[in-house]
């Protein structure tokens, strides 16, 4: 394969090019986050985001005027205290959510074990349902519920697929279905609103996790009526390197219930000091200690782009990018063994780009040396993570056309590339 292959399907830098060129929505958002080092092409929006350009002041202020000169005034003067409910409402649109709906603390796991905890609570019921082969944290959570309490018969059920999911609602006994919106591995998109009508046909909550959707295509979970949803701040969000994560409960969730962890931040008064806990409002009642002050102030650099973000167009330049970048690997790249590991239809699959390859780990570790930075899971599969503000098509093309060359060549195969990388 070679570029005359590529134009034979009507691929040319120049298409890429003008397609870039075309006058759209999101145009300037990628002035907003920090340009890389010359030369190197970014496909890792999947693990670690881009850095929004304003990031590095945020964070500079923070420190001086906050930690060296405000120091324990800074709790009273500044928005420290309200940013997990604030972070939470600028995140919200491109959620599909409403401001109150969503905070923003803790880790992705450890949202994941509070709302679980809290789904079992609401429905009265002791069955969580659980993909078996998702990312392991969200396994590992729900098991981890059942085993702290052996004396209350919490079952994890877990399926091979969602298709196994009508089967494991049947008996009525499910509290909540737990699922990740786009698989880790494949980008793979489950259907949010339709699992989340069956799982309440069934009397069962739907939790889903967001991790790699959002940021990356429209996820709209209160036109889909989800109940809850986690997700994290550091990949397509762009909040930076140990992000603090996000978590949505729906409205109607939010009477009286107690959360699983019941902290001081949540409690309705937290500086009362009452030996009694009261749940704080809304989806307030769901922080649990003092925020993480630092990583807000990254985090309010993202959340600040997001704000301003139409998922809609999000969407759409996903589909555009994530589409080329199929039709190059296609076209140039078929004949050394590579496959697609995602869903061909852009409807059926969502944040990365999956290839399938025997030698998945050294080449991705080749590809970095040639200013490519993807990332490889295992045993066989490469993950190209564009993020749709800041990915233009002219770099898909110049990626192709550099694991072309590599793939040509077989440089990939230098022993110096078989050593494991996270
Ligand atoms: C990355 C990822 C996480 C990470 O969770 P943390 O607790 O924030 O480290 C959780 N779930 C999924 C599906 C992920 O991809």
């Amino acid at each position: 394969m070679n570029a005359a292959v590529a134009a034979a399907a009507g691929w040319t830098r120049e298409r890429c090019a003008a397609l870039d060129a075309a006058p759209g929505p999101l145009d300037g958002f990628a002035s907003r986050f920090a340009a890389g080092p010359p030369g190197t092409l970014y496909f890792d929006a999947n693990s670690i985001g881009p850095m929004p350009a304003d990031a590095p002041a945020r964070m500079q202020r923070v420190l001086d005027e906050g930690w060296r000169t405000q120091r324990r005034r800074a709790w009273n003067e500044t928005d420290w205290l309200a940013q997990p409910r604030s972070l939470g409402a600028r995140l919200a649109r491109v959620l599909g959510a409403g401001p109150e709906d969503v905070l923003v603390c803790d880790t992705t796991s450890v949202n994941q074990y509070k709302l679980l905890r809290f789904a079992l609570q609401l429905t009265g019921r002791r069955t969580i349902v659980v993909e078996r082969d998702v990312f392991p944290s969200n396994g590992y959570v729900a098991q981890g519920v059942a085993a702290a309490r052996p004396d209350a018969g919490i079952v994890v059920r877990a399926i091979d697929s969602a298709d196994a999911l009508p089967a494991a609602l049947a008996g009525g006994d499910v509290a909540v279905v737990a699922l990740s919106h786009v698989d880790y591995r494949s980008g793979a998109k489950l259907d949010l609103p339709g699992l989340t009508r069956l799982a309440h046909a069934h009397g069962a909550l739907a939790l889903w996790d967001l991790s790699h959707s959002a940021g990356a295509i429209e996820v709209g979970l209160r036109a889909a009526d989800a109940d809850l949803a986690v997700g994290c701040g550091y990949k397509y969000l762009c909040g930076g390197p140990g992000a603090p994560a996000f978590l949505y409960v729906h409205p109607r969730h939010r009477g009286d219930a107690w959360p699983a962890i019941a902290g001081w931040m949540g409690h309705a008064d937290t500086f009362a000091f009452e030996p009694g806990y009261r749940p704080a409002a809304g989806v307030g009642r769901f922080l649990v200690g003092t925020p993480a002050v630092l990583a807000n102030a990254a985090m309010g650099a993202a959340a600040d782009v997001w704000a301003d973000v139409d998922p809609a167009a999000l969407h759409a330049r996903h589909r555009s990018l994530t589409d080329t970048l199929v039709a190059l690997i296609e076209a140039r790249c078929a004949g050394f063994g590579v496959e697609l590991a995602s869903p061909r239809e852009h409807a059926a699959r969502g944040g990365h780009v999956a290839l399938r390859f025997a030698g998945a780990q050294p080449l991705s570790q080749a590809l970095v040396d040639a200013g490519v930075v993807v990332s490889a899971r295992k045993p066989d599969a490469l993950r190209f993570g564009v993020h749709p503000l800041v990915t233009r098509h002219v770099d898909l093309w110049d990626a192709v056309e550099r694991l072309h060359g590599l793939l040509a060549d077989g440089r990939w195969r230098d022993p110096k590339y078989s050593g494991e990388t996270v």
